[in-house]
């Protein structure tokens, strides 16, 4: 067996040292006689499980009790309906920052509910940088404001986090959780599909400040009620058990890795030798303004776009996996989160570097 580099933007690379752990504990975890998939999730030993991963993520994100942490499933884009139900209370109206893809369909869905107001966008820039915080046209009447901090597809992230005087701040955090420090006081909620740089997908994770629970629309189904998931330890039903008991080994993997200060050395390190790689070899190139390119997802063109298929091909014999670019953009997309080794960062460049000689 030999592990490949797996450039995936979601499901992505888990760390080979969870995966074996998993693997040992499969059938029978810690004398059980069973698999965590079969356990009961009201048993003792599945609800250790989950506490000390809701612990665990707790002290990696540095999140306060303050805060509810919600364990519950729909993926991310769930959330895109599952927050204005939750958050627009007696309002009427939200604000939302546009940057992208993520960003767009966050809004479409919002517009079920709210009125949506776009208070900044970067589409006339082609999603090329962040529309300055100054111009924004935040309302105080808002129910809160939401922006996608980093925007997968795209490769563009906020290098800050908004002000958002006397509105909550909400931030789709999917491909960025974790990923180095941040400060979560700032934040009303987040929310983060765990399939980028948590664990296996069918989960997703809400941080949500206790203030803002109780606000849910009348006809909010009880399975997207915030205040219903947090007042079950969110087992109101069954929780993707499995999902959240491999989540809890990434977070103690992350722990023993340094906590997210080192993920987040090592994340700028990764991201920043393939961009100054890209940037000083006129073969490929990346459109995003510098300050705000990505850490997590790195997209790059070829010069020549009838190469992209011998590209792909070449990286493949090389078992370097899933860089082409979402359908929706073309080229190519190295998604490079916490579990993407420095060493596949180095064989990707080193590729490149290769393909770029014989071909340019
Ligand atoms: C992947 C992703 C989503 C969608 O996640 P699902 O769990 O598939 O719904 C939403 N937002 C961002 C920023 C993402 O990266």
């Amino acid at each position: 067996m030999s592990r490949a580099y797996n450039f995936c933007a979601g499901p992505a690379t888990l760390p080979a040292e969870v995966l074996a752990q998993a693997r040992d504990e499969m059938l029978d975890w810690q004398g059980t006689g069973m698999s965590v998939m079969e356990m009961s999730h009201r048993s003792d030993e599945f609800v250790e499980i989950a506490t000390t991963a809701e612990q665990d993520f707790r002290e990696l994100a540095g999140v306060s009790d303050d805060y509810a942490v919600l364990f519950m499933q729909g993926g991310a884009s769930s959330q895109f309906a599952t927050v204005p139900l939750n958050l627009l209370g007696d309002k009427t109206s939200a604000d939302y920052i546009n940057t992208g893809i993520w960003s767009q369909k966050a809004i479409a869905e919002a517009r079920r509910y709210a009125t949506v107001n776009v208070a900044g966008s970067s589409e006339p820039q082609g999603f090329a940088t962040i529309p300055a915080a100054e111009s924004w046209t935040t309302s105080p009447d808002a129910a809160y404001l939401h922006y996608t901090p980093n925007e997968t597809i795209g490769g563009l992230e906020f290098d800050f986090v908004p002000d958002s005087p006397g509105v909550p701040l909400v931030a789709d955090l999917s491909s960025t959780i974790l990923s180095r420090p941040m400060d979560m006081s700032r934040f009303g909620l987040i929310y983060a599909g765990a399939q980028k740089n948590i664990g296996p997908s069918g989960l997703v994770v809400v941080v949500v400040r206790k203030d803002l629970l109780g606000r849910a629309r009348k006809d909010t189904p009880t399975m997207m009620n915030y205040q219903v998931a947090a007042a079950n330890g969110s087992m109101y039903n069954t929780p993707a058990t499995y999902s959240w008991y491999l989540s809890g080994l990434v977070f103690k993997w992350l722990k023993a890795q340094g906590g997210v200060a080192a993920m987040g050395e090592r994340n700028q390190r990764k991201a920043g030798k393939l961009y100054d790689f890209i940037d000083g070899n006129d073969f490929y190139a990346n459109p995003i303004e510098q300050r705000y390119r990505s850490w997590m997802n790195v997209p790059f063109v070829l010069a020549d776009d009838s190469l992209n298929g011998a590209f792909l091909a070449g990286a493949e014999e090389r078992r370097l996996l899933n860089l082409q670019g979402h359908r929706s953009v073309g080229g190519m997309r190295a998604s490079l989160y916490n579990a993407m080794p420095e060493a596949g960062v180095d064989a990707l460049i080193d590729y490149m570097a290769e393909f770029a000689k014989e071909r340019a």
